[in-house]
Parts: C-alpha cells; sequence; structure tokens
C-alpha cells in the first residue's frame, strides 16, 4: 500500500476540473488549434510572470534548449558547458544542435555549476553555458555572467524545474539571456500532455525561435530556414493559462513541505537540501542522500512512502554518451547518482504525510543500523 505516493496530480486537477473544462469548450469553439489566441495570451501571460520581455511557446523543455541553441547560432565545432549531473536533456540539446556538451562538476553543496567550475572547463571553442536550476534551486547566475561576459559566451538557464524560482527577487526566465522550460505534466507548472517555452528578453532571439519552432516561417508557407516543427498547441496553452494563476500558492505549499522536511529530518544524519544565499526554491524536488540510498528506498517503500531518484545514470554513463566518455571520470556526478533520493514532493503533499515521510525515514534508517547490507547479502 503506498501512504504516501511519490506525486499526486489529481488533487490538482479536481480543484481546476472547472477551469479545465471551460479551457477546452473554449478551444473547441474557437476551431484553432495551433498558434491561436490561448498560445498568444499564455505566452503573454508566462513572459509577465517571469519578468521577461518575451516568451515562445514550444513542444516540450527540450526543444525550447534546442531552439535558442540553433537561433544563437551555435553549432558544429562549438562547445557547451553543461552540468555533468543534470537530466540528460540538457546534454541532447547541446547534441541535436551539432555542438559538443563538455560536462561541469557541480558545487556538492547546492548541486548547481559555478563560475569557477566553467572557468576550468573554458576551451577556445566554447561559444555557451547552460546553467540548470536543479530540483528548482537556481544557479549562481549573478557570478556565471561574469564568465559568460569575460569570454563573450551565451548563457542559457534550463528552468524546466524552477518555474516560479527566485534570485534575488529575480525570476528564473530572467536571469540569463534565454531559458527554457518545460511543461511536462510532473513540472511545477505542467500540462496535460507535453509542452514548454522559451523566455527571453532578447527581441531578436525570440523571432528567431518564433520561426524555427514554426518550418522556418514568418507568413504561412514562406520558408525562410530550414525549421522544425515545435510548437505548444492551442488546448495545451489554454490548459496552462488555466493553471498558471495558481502557481504562486502551490510553490508556496512547495515551501512549507520543504521547510517541515528540513526540520523533521534534522537529526536523521541524512543529507539534506541547502539553499545558497538569496536563492529562494521553487522546490520541483526535495532531494536527500544516503551512502545506502537503494536500502533506504526499499525501506520507505516497506513503509508505504513512494521516491524516485533523479538521476540513477549521469549522462556521461548514459547510451547515448558512454562510448565517448568512456575514458572521462566525473566523481560527484557518479557519487550523486548513486546516493540521491526524491522524497514525495508536491503541493498535495498534507502535513500528515509528511510525518509519515519522517517516521519512516527514522525507522528505516535504524533498521538499515541494526542490519547492515553486508549482514543481509551474508544471509540472503
Ligand atoms: C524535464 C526536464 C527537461 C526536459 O523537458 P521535456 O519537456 O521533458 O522535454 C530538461 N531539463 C531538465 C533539467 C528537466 O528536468
Amino acid at each position: 500500500m503506498t501512504a504516501v505516493p511519490f506525486l499526486e496530480l489529481a488533487a490538482q486537477h479536481a480543484e481546476l476540473a472547472g477551469e479545465l473544462a471551460d479551457a477546452y469548450r473554449r478551444v473547441l469553439a474557437s476551431g484553432r488549434f495551433i498558434l491561436g489566441a490561448e498560445l498568444e495570451q499564455f505566452e503573454t501571460e508566462f513572459a509577465a510572470y517571469c519578468g521577461a520581455r518575451h516568451c515562445v511557446g514550444v513542444s516540450n523543455g527540450l526543444d525550447a534548449l534546442h531552439l535558442i541553441l540553433r537561433a544563437a547560432g551555435i553549432g558544429p565545432g562549438d562547445e557547451v558547458l553543461v552540468p555533468s549531473n543534470t537530466f540528460v536533456a540538457t546534454w541532447l540539446a547541446v547534441s541535436y544542435a551539432g555542438a559538443v556538451p563538455v560536462p561541469v562538476e557541480p558545487d556538492p553543496a547546492t548541486y548547481n555549476i559555478t563560475a569557477a567550475g566553467t572557468l576550468a572547463a573554458l576551451s577556445p571553442r566554447t561559444r555557451g553555458i547552460i546553467a540548470v536550476h536543479l530540483y528548482g534551486q537556481t544557479a549562481d547566475m549573478n557570478s556565471l555572467q561574469q564568465v559568460a561576459a569575460a569570454h563573450g559566451l551565451l548563457l542559457i538557464e534550463d528552468a524546466a524545474q524552477a518555474h516560479g524560482a527566485r534570485l534575488h527577487g529575480q525570476r528564473a526566465g530572467s536571469l540569463g539571456e534565454a531559458a527554457a522550460f518545460s511543461f511536462y505534466p510532473g513540472k511545477n507548472l505542467g500540462a496535460l500532455g507535453d509542452g514548454g517555452a522559451v523566455v527571453t528578453s532578447n527581441g531578436q532571439l525570440a523571432d528567431r525561435v518564433r520561426r524555427l519552432r514554426n518550418y522556418g516561417s514568418d507568413r504561412k508557407y514562406h520558408h525562410e530556414v530550414a525549421g522544425f516543427n515545435a510548437r505548444l498547441d492551442e488546448l495545451q496553452a489554454a490548459f496552462l493559462r488555466a493553471k498558471l494563476p495558481r502557481l504562486e500558492a502551490w510553490n508556496a505549499r512547495r515551501r512549507e513541505v520543504a521547510a517541515r522536511y528540513a526540520e523533521s529530518l534534522a537529526s536523521t544524519g541524512l543529507g539534506l537540501p541547502q539553499a545558497a544565499p538569496g536563492c529562494d526554491p521553487a522546490w520541483h524536488l526535495f532531494v536527500v542522500r544516503c551512502v545506502e540510498r537503494d536500502r533506504l528506498q526499499a525501506e520507505l517503500g516497506a513503509r508505504g512512502v513512494e521516491t524516485q531518484v533523479h538521476y540513477p545514470v549521469p549522462p556521461h554513463r548514459s547510451g547515448a554518451y558512454r562510448e565517448r566518455f568512456a575514458q572521462v571520470s566525473l566523481p560527484l556526478a557518479e557519487r550523486l547518482a548513486s546516493e540521491v533520493l526524491s522524497l514525495p514532493m508536491g503541493p498535495a503533499v498534507s502535513d500528515a504525510q509528511i510525518a509519515r515521510v519522517a517516521q519512516a525515514a527514522q525507522d528505516g534508517l535504524s533498521a538499515m543500523r541494526h542490519a547492515p547490507a553486508g549482514a543481509i547479502s551474508r544471509s540472503g
């Protein structure tokens, strides 16, 4: 029995049932399903939310990253710095553009890349940096921006986990030259299917992304560049418009859940998230660290607490990259992949569920101390 599911979207959708049904009826009545008024209005609303001038809705977060790189002219022969410990999409976007992802190990406390790390990875071919706001915590964008400015690099935010996160009061999406968002259903702002957006205050970049997402076309059947079909459809835009007004309240509840977890897990010895000064994370995930992660996950599961691992295989050991990186070791990324565990997180997590998770963690850890892994494998 799962007493505490990892992610519970049903409550959110029940709360919004009326608005979502209205959105569906509006789109049906309009007869317009691609590149219409819902998308335009969502783009205006989401740009304003992020504190940026432009938003271009696209098909998903991977395409958002890919189209930013293409729009900036980054391609074959170029290198782009990426975190060693991110979701594989960050790397794949660079590969899709024809450029080479160059991994940078993260800060061991925040799990985000730093200026010092990027400086050490620069080469004459470096053209850009993709800073991932991992788990919803903003990267140290001010010092990364200094590196970017000093070396003529494009600083891109991978904000797929950071809708509404702030750094010194400024929202993710307005912290670099351009930002990529994902509206995958499980993200802080999720569609009822795939979706994504590019957010930027650079009008020229926004225009180029707008063209690239629609077959390279500004006018119907006039194709100026070899573009893609990477549009956000009207129905998803309408659903996202119904959800956006709730995002602040949902993130506020995530913040409370995180604070309660931090308090109730403080004495367990688990590695807990550490927010950098000035950062107000969006708490997409609440990730703890434990050397015996797999055992802890099993103990929690046996007590009805569902958890996930973000991510068990670092990109350089994934099928897409393992041959090229066979001789490369990225010790921190590899260690994090074996130690991180994401606890149930979302606006629907109740205080009772938090208490249950904390109790399960305490009991599970105590069971692990009494029957160490070695003892179990010998008897089993
Ligand atoms: C979810 C995610 C993406 C990709 O988004 P999709 O919409 O699934 O393509 C990219 N980067 C990070 C960090 C993500 O978490």
